[in-house]
């Protein structure tokens, strides 16, 4: 299996409920590990920036708006299939559809407020970690 490296964000939802751990707790016993990590707040311009894929949707000012609310944590996630493993540890965009155990079905408040973002490929990873990261700040 090739090792990977994925984008994750864990949203305001989350750490305004303080669940940085749990979440975090939940990649590393699926067997990523976390080889970039901070915290910070999104500015406007960031948000709209990172989301711009979603220009179009109806859904994509309220969604700039939930994810400049408070702190986010960005991070890099590292190990075998980790896009794809990510993904399957996050569960389904709405946590109505997504299968138990994951994190948004056992923490996201909304299909919006969902907790979590994880790159949906490896080229789209490789964008997002450069959003966030520079090379020399990822430590395996
Ligand atoms: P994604 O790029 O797949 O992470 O999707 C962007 C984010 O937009 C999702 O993670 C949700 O936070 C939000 N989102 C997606 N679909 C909807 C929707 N139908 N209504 C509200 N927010 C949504």
């Amino acid at each position: 299996m090739a090792t990977e490296r994925t984008l994750s964000i864990i949203k305001p939802d989350a750490t305004r409920r303080n669940l940085t751990g749990k979440v975090n707790s939940k990649f590393e016993a699926a067997g990523l590990r976390i080889v970039a990590q901070k915290r910070l707040r999104l500015t406007r311009a960031q948000a709209e920036a990172f989301y711009e894929v979603h220009r179009s949707r109806p859904f994509f000012d309220s969604l700039c708006t939930f994810m400049t609310s408070g702190p986010v944590v960005v991070q890099v996630l590292e190990g075998d299939n980790a896009v794809a493993k990510n993904r399957e540890v996050m569960g389904a965009t709405d946590p109505a559809k997504a299968a138990p155990g994951t994190v948004r079905k056992e923490l996201a408040e909304s299909i919006e407020a969902n907790s979590v973002h994880g790159s949906d490929s490896l080229d789209n990873a490789a964008k997002e970690i450069a959003f966030f990261f520079a090379e020399t700040e990822i430590v395996r």
